[in-house]
């Protein structure tokens, strides 16, 4: 391996924990499956940290659909407002959007205030972009966690990511929604509740009739799959359209491991970044593979190479004294890097970390260091995908995948085939393809597919 070339022994020592063996992986995947299973069962889904939602969705979008709809988009970095108008045979539809900055006091204060704001959202994007006053469906991206009973009722079970207003949790969001839009007397009407997973599934199938995995790699991380109807008991069938054969599971994955059972996996490091999260002990599966906490994770590991003189000579750039200051992006411009140039690294030490003394040999460290917790992430991220793979046990499936870590992160993507390649039953091919706008786009086609 030559990343490895001048890495001191104690860092390789160091890093060690977070390079777990071929087995290990293959263990996460059957304990994986195991959990699923458990989730999809009526009688043990209590006991699943994995709670396969049925999502309602029974049918894939197949780019015949038409008509206006909006769509909101709520649960990372962005909060966006869509118009989207779907044309019908497989043309890119026509969107008009705007994006919307959520106040942290929203995210954290009183949920009926964080509705009422989306309301307001919603209002000025109508009267600015001058929408005629008639009824619209809407479908709401809502990307946390939700207990669905029908394509536009869903129970938020918990806040994920960087979200935690009170009042919310238990509770049915496409009616906290209906409440705040009535008090303005707007004429929207949500017509489904839609997991970013699911979105980025329908907005793929548009391009590839064989997609039947959504996975997002973004903020936090989280796939759904096509499933039998048959397999599925936790459904209500009276909710669901007419003649549906099979539904789309929203795994929420994310929380795989609350159990105990990636704790081979994790590293000090994971527990301590854990720890001093906002939601301490959940969505620890996410927080081995996610944007909001890569990067996070890394410092720990850089504060200590520097506490062991081993990084800066032992000099601890304030900047990095502070919690989330080392940005997931700064792994992937570490990574950019050809192996023996540090422009990147080193730009982003100088002028966003505020390090003035910097050799070859940090730099190189920092890379290191970047892309063990980076691969890691990858493998976990793949092993999980191949599990969906091998349980559908289709011919070939293409995977429909959004996030910006999956984006833009150098290797993450090679590195996820190069796992899934490794479980997946040899009989399935599979390929993984950007795909955007599912909140977009996606959600749109879901409301069309579903409205009868
Ligand atoms: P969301 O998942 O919230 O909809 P994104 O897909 O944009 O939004 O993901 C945001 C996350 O991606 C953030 O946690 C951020 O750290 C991470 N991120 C943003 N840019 C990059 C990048 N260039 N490389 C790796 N991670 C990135």
């Amino acid at each position: 391996e030559n990343i490895s070339v001048q890495i001191p022994e104690e860092v390789m020592e160091m890093m060690k924990p977070f390079r777990p063996s071929e087995s290990n992986y293959r263990n996460v995947t059957k304990r994986l499956e195991l959990d699923m299973n458990m989730g999809l069962d009526p009688a043990h889904r209590d006991k699943a940290c994995v709670k396969m939602f049925p999502s309602y969705v029974s049918k894939v979008p197949s780019g015949k659909e038409k008509g206006q709809f909006m769509a909101l988009d709520l649960g990372g970095t962005n909060y966006r407002i869509l118009l989207v108008t779907l044309k019908g045979n497989n043309a890119p539809p026509e969107i008009i959007e705007s994006t919307y900055a959520i106040p942290e006091i929203k995210m954290s204060g009183p949920g009926e205030a964080l509705f009422d704001f989306i309301a307001e959202t919603i209002n000025d994007f109508l009267k600015s972009k001058k929408i005629p006053d008639k009824t619209i469906s809407l479908g709401f991206t809502f990307s946390f966690p939700c207990n669905q009973k029908g394509l536009d009722v869903g129970i938020l079970t918990r806040w994920t990511k960087g979200f935690s207003a009170t009042n919310v949790e238990g509770k049915n969001v496409v009616e906290l929604l209906g409440v705040a839009l009535k008090k303005l007397n707007l004429k929207v009407s949500c017509k489904a509740l839609v997991n970013d997973t699911v979105g980025t599934l329908a907005s793929c199938s548009f391009e590839h009739p064989d997609c039947a995995i959504g996975l997002i790699v973004g903020t936090g991380s989280n796939a759904c799959y096509i499933e039998d109807l048959s397999k599925v008991l936790t459904v209500d069938k009276t909710a669901l359209m007419k003649n549906a054969k099979f539904i789309i599971i929203n795994t929420e994955w994310g929380a795989f491991g609350e159990n105990g059972t990636l704790e081979d996996i994790r590293t000090k490091y994971d527990r301590a970044m854990d720890k001093n999260s906002l939601h301490p002990g959940k969505q620890i599966f996410e927080k081995l593979i996610s944007g909001m906490y890569l990067g996070e994770i890394v410092r720990l590991v850089l504060v200590e190479l520097i506490e062991k003189k081993l990084l800066f000579k032992g000099n601890l750039p304030d900047a990095m004294r502070k919690p989330y200051s080392f940005l997931t992006k700064y792994m992937s411009d570490c990574e950019r890097d050809p192996p023996h140039l540090h422009y990147s690294t080193e730009y982003m030490l100088r002028n966003e970390l505020l390090v003035n003394t910097i050799d070859s040999l940090d730099c190189k460290i920092i890379r290191y260091c970047c892309e063990i917790v980076a691969r890691r992430a990858a493998y976990l991220a793949g092993s999980a995908i191949a599990v969906l793979i091998n349980k559908m046990n289709r011919p070939t499936v293409t995977i429909g995948v959004d996030g910006s870590l999956f984006r833009h992160h150098p290797s993450f993507a090679a590195n996820m085939n190069a796992i899934i390649k490794q479980f997946k039953n040899p009989k399935c091919e599979f390929r993984l393809k950007l795909s955007e706008d599912g909140s977009g786009k996606g959600a749109a086609a879901i409301v069309a597919a579903h409205s009868f």
